[in-house]
C-alpha cells in the first residue's frame, strides 16, 4: 500500500530523478521542489521542470540565489573552473552548507502542504567531500527540524548507501534506465544525457553506468 504525501528534493539530475521515480511507486502524492541558486546552467531548472511535467508531478522552484551572497564557487560563477577534490581540499563546486539549507527549506515546504516525508538523493558512498550529505548529518537535521517546527517529518534517503552503479540498477529496476540516462542533467557543462563525458560529474556517472551494465551482462551470461 502506498504512503501519503512526499516531497522530493529535485534537481533534474540522475540521483534525484531516480528518487522521484522511486517515490512515485511508494507514495499516493508526490511533489517536487527545486532550488534556483543561480546555477551556471539555467538549463538544469528547465530540465527538472520538463521531467516533472512529463511525470505529472507538481513542480516548485524556490529562489535560493541569496546563497551567492555568502560564497563564490564554480557552480554559480562562470569564472571559476570546476576542479576535482585535491590535496584533501573540497572540490570547487562546494557551497558550504548548501544541502543543509536546501533540506531545511524543503522541510518547511513539506510542512506547509501536509507532506510527512522528504526524499533526498544525498549519498554518503560517492560523496565528494560534502559534509552535509552524510547520513549522520541528515539524521541530526531531522531531529532539529522536528524540534524547530514541532512536527514529525521524516527525511528519506534511498540512495544513501548506494554507489553510482547501484543507483543505475535502481533506475533499471524501476523500468526507467533509458529515461534517467537520456533525460537527466548531471554534467557541469550543462549537457543532458551522457553529458560532456569529461567533467568529474560525467566521469562518475559514466563509470557507474559501465560498471552496472557489465554486472548485468555478467549475471545474464551465468
Ligand atoms: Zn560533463
Amino acid at each position: 500500500m502506498k504512503k501519503g504525501k512526499a516531497v522530493v528534493v529535485f534537481s533534474g539530475g540522475q540521483d534525484s530523478t531516480t528518487c522521484l521515480l522511486w517515490a512515485l511507486t511508494q507514495y499516493e502524492e508526490v511533489f517536487t521542489v527545486t532550488f534556483d541558486y543561480g546555477q551556471r546552467h539555467i538549463e538544469e531548472i528547465t530540465c527538472a521542470e520538463e521531467i516533472a511535467h512529463d511525470l505529472n508531478v507538481p513542480f516548485k522552484v524556490l529562489d535560493m540565489t541569496l546563497i551567492n551572497q555568502l560564497s563564490a564557487n564554480a557552480l554559480t560563477r562562470s569564472d571559476i573552473a570546476v576542479t576535482d577534490a585535491t590535496d584533501g581540499k573540497l572540490p570547487s563546486t562546494f557551497v558550504p552548507g548548501r544541502n543543509h539549507l536546501f533540506l531545511s527549506f524543503a522541510a518547511v515546504y513539506a510542512q506547509s502542504i501536509g507532506a510527512r516525508d522528504i526524499i533526498t538523493g544525498v549519498c554518503e558512498t560517492d560523496f565528494s567531500g560534502y559534509p552535509d550529505c552524510r547520513d549522520v548529518f541528515v539524521k541530526a537535521l531531522n531531529v532539529s527540524i522536528n524540534l524547530a517546527m514541532d512536527t514529525s517529518l521524516q527525511f528519506q534517503t534511498p540512495l544513501m548507501w548506494l554507489d553510482k552503479a547501484q543507483t543505475w540498477k535502481l533506475a533499471d529496476d524501476l523500468g526507467a534506465l533509458e529515461f534517467v540516462r537520456t533525460r537527466t542533467l548531471t554534467c557541469y557543462e550543462g549537457i543532458r544525457g551522457d553529458g560532456c563525458g569529461t567533467c568529474p560529474s560525467c566521469v562518475l556517472r559514466q563509470n557507474g553506468l559501465t560498471t552496472y551494465l557489465e554486472e548485468k551482462q555478467g549475471s545474464v551470461a551465468k
